[in-house]
């Protein structure tokens, strides 16, 4: 379930398959960095085993037209994001700086803490940058009219269909199925998972590196963030974070001869903590990042169950393999990702950029 106890589960399976089976539709997959470390418990596979391979061989005998990775579009999040808090940091405002990656917890914001709305990120989640480049860009190089792209969304909780249909996104993704409702449509066809071989996934927006794949993990999107902003601003590699697991962490390090505390929450609660603390003028983060779900998105309410912090942690430990043994590990390093701007958007938080990869947020009432 949602962890916002505001969001219902309605499954979109039948809608995907009634698009993989339209001839007249070009049907495209991303899926959630933290899937990647899940899917395989579906299958009977030891809870953090990694099944990238598997999994994008599995839809492409779902039949996808193309088989791609919010991956991407995380490393693209950094890029706007990375550079929206140095923008900020620099001009001592708006801070700290708040992710919104996650709905669940833009959501919980809206409704509680309207008035920290401009300390949200303004960039899109990766999940909407995916979607909105795929109706644009891939289908300019392409050549498909981007009325005929369908976009499907592979993520670890409901809260990601909420996100589909705010207004400021509507259009965008056109089906968000969870992790659990994936797997029931592998079982629907057949599919023997544990056997099949790794696959890739395909060019153009599968290319990704190990700063994406940590967001599914709480602390991820900080360390992704700082890994480019570091470099961006002085020029040297950040050094370890050495983040954990708990429902608060904080770290600080110098950026430009300055120090930058940053704080990670995970669960409401925990983010409700120092949230208060940023209302009450107490605060001395520059740089906090919220996820609804206990430890991230590996324990997001789509995820497979049964689930347990140990559980938990094993899937996290999965996603850091991926990056530890990653050939590029930081966002600005992506040739695609580079590609995009060079041939496409121009610069990150450029006209282009902010029309296609930024939104924003409302005051929600509490009821
Ligand atoms: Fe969804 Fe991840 Fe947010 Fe949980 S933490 S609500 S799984 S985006």
């Amino acid at each position: 379930v949602c962890p916002t106890a505001a969001i219902t589960e309605i499954s979109e399976v039948d809608k995907v398959w009634a698009a993989l089976e339209d001839d007249s539709k070009h049907v495209v997959v991303q899926t959630a960095p933290s899937i990647q470390s899940t899917l395989g418990e579906e299958f009977g596979m030891e809870a953090g085993t990694v099944v990238t391979g598997k999994m994008a061989a599995a839809l492409r005998r779902l039949g996808f037209d193309k088989v791609f990775t919010t991956d991407f579009a995380a490393d693209l999040t950094i890029m706007e994001e990375g550079n929206e808090f140095i923008q900020r940091f620099k001009g001592n405002k708006n801070l700290p700086h708040i992710t919104s990656c996650c709905p669940g917890w833009v959501k919980f914001c809206e409704h509680n803490y309207p008035d920290l709305i401009d300390n949200l990120s303004s960039a899109k989640s990766p999940m909407s940058m995916f979607s909105a480049i795929s109706k644009s860009y891939y289908a300019e190089q392409t050549d498909i009219d981007a009325k005929d792209i369908y976009t499907v969304a592979v993520m670890p909780c409901t809260a990601k269909k909420f996100e589909k249909e705010r207004e400021e996104l509507l259009g965008d993704t056109d089906a968000v199925l969870t992790t659990r409702e994936l797997a029931r449509m592998i079982k629907e066809m057949g599919i023997k998972f544990t056997t099949l071989a790794d696959e890739k996934y395909d060019e153009m927006l599968g290319s990704h590196t190990g700063a994406a794949t940590i967001f599914g993990t709480t602390g991820g999107v900080t360390e992704a963030a700082l890994r480019t902003v570091k470099e961006e601003l002085d020029g040297e590699p950040l050094g370890r974070l050495g983040l954990g697991f708990e429902g608060i962490q904080e770290a600080s390090l110098e950026v430009a001869g300055q120090t930058v505390n940053v704080a990670i929450a995970n669960g409401l609660a925990n983010a409700a903590k120092l949230l208060d603390e940023v209302r009450a003028g107490n605060s001395k983060y520059h740089f906090i990042e919220v996820m609804a779900c206990p430890n991230g998105c590996v324990g997001g309410g789509g995820q497979p169950l049964p689930t347990s912090k140990e559980i938990k942690q094993k899937r996290a430990l999965g996603l850091r393999n991926i990056d530890e043994s990653g050939i590029i590990r930081k966002s600005h390093e992506n040739p695609m990702i580079k590609k995009l701007y060079d041939d496409y958007l121009g610069e990150p938080l450029g006209g282009h950029s902010h029309h296609l990869l930024h939104t924003k947020y409302q005051k929600r009432d509490k009821n």
